[in-house]
């Protein structure tokens, strides 16, 4: 046993303090001093005690030293999520209240508490609280739970937000390979308070859209691209504009609204997805916008060889990486894309381009397009580059929390 290594010490655990302390491998414990939040199973040297899933647990150097307190799960790669450095601070319904009331705070710094709104005011790791995410649309709320430590206080969780926020009902969404990766088995659905008789109306950049809480994408809306929607449409005015994986139109209706486009076709292969953009625009009386149900590459093909020409292309397909040894592949698949958006686009046309793989990285976007420009000969400008919202902020000790990569650009 290393020197300073004391035994395992069977202590009373009030709550909140662990009930056994995982012990790491032998010069691992640098990232966790820097506060990363995941100890992945490999890191782990082994458990003293005996720790339940969803338990909380102290992470202790091999020399038996504190480095941090976090919630067990044997089931995930992720087998520690660390939420706490200080020794004296216990994982209870105090620390959670503190934490929610932190995320909440900031977001109202950020102005973004417009009760007609829609705002992200806990994004995970990056509000400290690493396997949770909540949305706001108007008076209900979406809570997204991505670890089991959380899924398993979801009523704590839940009764604090009802104390803080004041919602008329929450509703919680799991991501399926997510829920499978971590054992968490939640139901989806209305979780608390009432449902709403249909859509949930909410205004984002003064545009009205309706939000289905129930059966929509992800939490229902994306709200990472409220920033870039509105700075992507003043480049629009009098052009021709193509918004592809267009969801709910957020895209397209900037540019329609705020932007002054001359016309707008957006297209998205769920059938869902064009329903919902086609009623957001007659809601908004925007009359300059068609959505078309197709297949993003097979319509990019179409409209090429019709030598159809836009003055915009905006490009936010979903997530092409899903892991690191995807990423090759991935890229390949934006080259593609961005090769075909590059096809349709007129002599100094704008190219909005988006990735939200948080296995590819800008400089990987960046090299990405200047093969686009080798290939077509076309050079490309960037003219901003961009990231989520920032209700959606960059947490630098978690740095997989960066994952939305926004260029606009001109396609000379
Ligand atoms: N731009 C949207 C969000 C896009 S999310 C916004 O601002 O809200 C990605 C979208 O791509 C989803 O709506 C999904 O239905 C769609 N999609 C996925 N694969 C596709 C494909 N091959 N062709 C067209 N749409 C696709």
């Amino acid at each position: 046993m290393p020197d300073g290594f004391s035994p395992t010490v069977i202590r009373e655990t009030a709550p909140g303090f662990a009930a056994a302390q995982v012990v790491l491998k032998p010069r691992k414990a640098r990232p966790f001093y820097g506060r990363h939040p995941w100890v992945l199973d490999s890191a782990i040297a082994r458990v003293e005690g005996v720790a339940a899933d969803g338990d909380v647990v102290d992470l202790l150097t091999d020399a038996g030293k504190f480095v941090a307190r976090g919630i067990f799960n044997s089931q995930s790669r992720i087998r520690v999520r660390l939420y706490t450095w200080e020794n004296a601070q216990a994982i209870d319904g105090n620390f959670w209240k503190h934490q929610l009331q932190t995320a909440i705070e900031l977001r109202k710094q950020l102005g973004l508490g417009d009760p007609t709104g829609a705002e992200r005011l806990v994004f995970s790791e990056a509000d400290g609280l690493s396997g949770l995410i909540v949305d706001r649309y108007t008076q209900w709320l979406s809570v997204q739970v991505t670890a089991l430590g959380a899924a398993n206080r979801l009523d704590e969780l839940v009764a604090i937000l009802v104390e803080l926020v004041q919602p008329r009902g929450i509703f919680i969404r799991t991501e399926k390979g997510v829920a499978t990766a971590e054992g968490i088995t939640l139901r989806d659905g209305l979780y608390w308070g009432e449902a709403p008789t249909g859509p949930v109306f909410v205004f984002e950049n003064g545009i009205q859209y309706g939000v289905d809480l129930a059966e929509g994408q992800k939490t229902g809306f994306y709200l990472d691209q409220r920033d870039n929607r509105r700075a992507a449409a003043s480049y629009f005015r009098d052009r021709k504009v193509l918004d592809m994986f267009c969801y709910s139109g957020g895209f397209a209706l900037n540019a329609a609204v705020h932007g002054h486009a001359r016309e707008v076709l957006g297209i998205d292969s769920s059938q869902k997805a064009v329903a919902l953009a086609r009623a957001n625009a007659e809601l908004n009386a925007v009359s300059i916008a068609r959505f078309e149900e197709a297949d993003c590459f097979k319509a990019l093909h179409a409209l090429a060889s019709d030598r159809r020409r836009f003055g915009a292309v905006i490009l936010d397909p979903p997530k092409f990486a899903r892991n690191r040894q995807s990423v090759d592949e991935a890229l390949r698949a934006y080259h593609r894309l961005n090769r075909l958006a590059v096809d349709v686009l007129e002599p100094g046309g704008i190219l909005v381009t988006n990735s939200c793989s948080g296995h590819v990285t800008r400089d990987d976007m960046l090299y990405m397009l200047l093969g686009v420009a080798e290939q077509t000969g076309r050079p490309i400008q960037v003219l901003e580059t961009r990231g989520a919202a920032p209700d959606h902020p960059l947490g630098v000790t978690c740095l997989e929390t960066e994952y939305l990569k926004c260029l606009i650009c001109r396609v000379v």
